[in-house]
């Protein structure tokens, strides 16, 4: 759960720790086929050896069960001869002679020897499936990882963390569960009917008439059963992922729950939520007790054995026929009840496995290019050309896209300005006016709708994702922290060992040593869910020490939540002054002492450019920024107004 929420962090510039080979990904993840069917027996076949040692170990398994009333027949006929023969001393040849002298000890061991064959192949087979289920496992959770951790950030504004979490861990469980037991028995269940038919058709057609007769039914019970049983399976996997969601939320919301004693409510949310899920699995359930094959299976054996009686009468059959014919048809006992529990399996694997290849399908996933280059030692000089961006065309991605202007309505519009190598570009403006998202288009979280974002004059869109972000360091508003030692956070997405001495260097740096040192375990301190909570100010110093040691030559900084007593502010601005040093910086702020600093500021109004320059000068004539400042400081006479799309 940790990840899938830290994954913002993940994939920010400094954090990132993609795997090389992303863009092949993306190309494998566009190679899933349409039908999940295909997909989990591709899953399957991942292992084309001992798939196929499983389907022919069923095989031989099968054979060796039908031989049992085979051999049970023809050991009949071989008694009934001798007891027409022999009648009037049947009890003393029995030992004597029966078994010893009659081959009908063969027969009997004949039987043992196939049942201990037969179980150990089951144990082989059962071996092999579980291999194959777990291999199958292991690979989706992986891919179902690895194509979450490539989504872009318009995918995680819309998921939910709950269902998420479902489909990674329930919904994968269930596709382990088709495969196995489900695969064998399946293999099993369609084996037995193929061969139970070949064998009777062999001993008497007139027989197979009524197998014959009765299987069409069979078949429509069955495909009515799944299809009714499909939506029902469906729907309480739905309902699962809905209340997994709703518990997440509520346990991340906690404070906001206390805080407006919304417990109660919650509860009773949640209540209903499981009564739905509840009566859900009843009416499932309700559809699994109406499972008619076996009844009919009953009906055919039934009249089998009326017609193998009269065929016994009018001497068309003997004895030992008509056992094998009956033992044969009462081995498919098993896979008719075998099925009924497969198809309830493999369309749980199937519900399953369309939810998790949604996710994966979604086609947010931002697209590396598979020509793009690696991203040159870079001085920071970055220019935004004509930029236009908009959430909901992000969002609308893989629906029908809407080109029409009129409907255009994006939250950056006609974005221009250069920032030259080791300049401080402060970003100013009210709440909402898109200042966080201007930053965010940089190191492609999301894609500009219009004109282009150069970096020393490449267009981030030709580059590799990695190669950029690796030059881009962010410290966000809203600093995440991982459920591990404060060591391992601050070296989190470096690419090389880093020792003890270095990781101190830098939380020095970050004025962030002293407070690291207070904790009984120093570095070695737990943060997060499983260890102590840090204030603000504690996590930003942590952040800045990451961005240190990442070394980036682009940094972002949301500096905007400033409510931290003064002796932090002193400490935090010092860490700051350090980590400024010798990089292009963006930095969203309204502390006077930094945006002095800046070599430009840039005022932003309603997803534009309002006014641009330096302090002193912005004071005497921007309107939007004499607003911001103006209860702070005495304000210089106004000039002129500087307008929108200042460039
Ligand atoms: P603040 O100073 O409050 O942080 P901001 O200037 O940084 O605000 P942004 O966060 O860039 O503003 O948001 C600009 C607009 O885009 C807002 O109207 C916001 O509601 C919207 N917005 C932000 N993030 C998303 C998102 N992920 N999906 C849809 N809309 C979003």
């Amino acid at each position: 759960m940790n990840d899938f929420r830290g994954v913002r962090k993940i994939t920010a510039a400094i954090t990132t720790k993609q795997e090389p080979e992303l863009s092949t990904l993306q190309l494998e993840m566009r190679k899933i086929p349409e039908s999940e069917f295909k997909w989990l027996v591709q899953r399957i076949f991942q292992k084309p050896a001992m798939a196929i040692t499983v389907i022919a170990g069923i095989l031989v398994s099968i054979g060796l069960t039908m031989a049992v009333p085979y051999l049970t027949g023809r050991m009949f006929n071989r008694l009934w001869a001798i007891y027409l023969r022999e009648q009037p001393a049947v009890f003393y040849v029995f030992f004597q002679r029966f078994f010893f002298e009659y081959e009908i000890l063969k027969y009997v061991e004949a039987i043992l020897l196939l049942g201990t064959i037969n179980f150990l192949i089951s144990i082989i087979v059962g071996i092999l499936n579980e291999y194959l289920a777990q291999n199958a496992e292991r690979q989706i959770r992986e891919d179902f990882y690895a194509s979450v951790q490539n989504k872009s950030m318009a995918f995680f504004d819309t998921a939910k963390v709950g269902e998420l979490m479902s489909q990674a861990t329930y919904d994968v469980r269930i596709i382990n569960a088709t495969i196995s037991p489900g695969f064998r028995m399946i293999t099993q269940a369609a084996i037995s009917a193929l061969v139970t038919f070949g064998l009777i058709f062999w001993l008497e057609p007139y027989v197979m008439i009524i197998v014959i007769f009765f299987f069409p039914f069979y078949i429509i019970t069955l495909r009515s059963y799944a299809k009714k049983l499909s939506p029902l399976t469906q729907k309480v996997q739905q309902q699962f992922g809905i209340c997994n969601a709703h518990l997440q939320e509520n346990v991340s919301g906690v404070r906001v729950i206390r805080a407006f004693t919304g417990e109660a409510f919650e509860i009773k949310k949640f209540g209903k939520e499981v009564d739905i899920l509840r009566d859900d699995i009843i009416k499932r359930g309700v559809q699994q007790a109406r499972y008619f094959p076996p009844l009919l299976l009953s009906f055919t054996i039934t009249l089998a054995l009326g017609l193998s009686i009269y065929f016994i009468i009018i001497g068309r059959m003997d004895g030992g026929e008509a056992i094998t014919i009956l033992g044969v048809l009462i081995q498919l006992y098993n896979p008719t009840y075998q099925i009924s529990w497969v198809l309830y399996l493999t369309h749980m694997g199937l519900a399953g496995a369309r939810r998790i290849l949604r996710t994966m399908k979604e086609e947010d996933i931002i697209i590396e290019k598979p020509d793009a280059i690696e991203l040159p030692e870079i001085n920071g000089k970055i220019e935004y050309r004509n930029v236009s961006f908009s959430y909901q065309r992000q969002h609308q991605q893989d629906l029908e896209e809407n080109n029409s202007e009129d409907e255009y309505r994006p939250t950056l519009r006609d974005i221009s300005f250069v920032a030259e190598p080791g300049e401080i570009v402060a970003i100013l403006g009210p709440t909402g006016c898109g200042k966080s998202t201007l930053t965010k288009l940089l190191a492609r979280m999301y894609d500009v709708d219009k004109g282009a974002i150069l970096i020393d004059g490449y267009d981030i869109r030709n580059v590799t994702l990695e190669s950029l972000r690796k030059n881009i360091g962010v410290i966000e508003q809203d600093i995440f922290l991982f459920s591990t030692t404060i060591k391992e956070n601050i070296a989190y997405g470096a690419e090389r060992e880093i020792s003890d001495e270095e990781i101190i260097e830098y939380a020095k740096a970050a004025q962030a040593h002293e407070f690291i040192m207070s904790f009984k375990d120093g570095y070695d301190t737990l943060v997060g869910e499983r260890g102590v909570t840090l204030s603000g100010g504690q996590k930003q110093r942590i952040a800045i020490a990451r961005a240190f040691l990442a070394n980036p030559k682009i940094l972002i900084l949301d500096d905007s939540a400033s409510a931290i007593d003064a002796k932090t502010e002193e400490q935090i601005q010092k860490a700051m002054n350090n980590l400024l040093k010798n990089r292009t910086v963006f930095i969203i702020t309204h502390r006077l002492a930094t945006i002095k600093r800046a070599n430009k500021i840039i005022v932003m109004r309603k997803g534009r450019i309002v006014a641009k320059g330096v302090h002193d000068e912005l004071l005497r004539t921007s309107e939007d920024y004499r607003r911001i400042f103006g209860r702070h400081i005495q304000l210089p006479p106004i000039q002129k107004e500087a307008t929108g799309g200042a460039k």
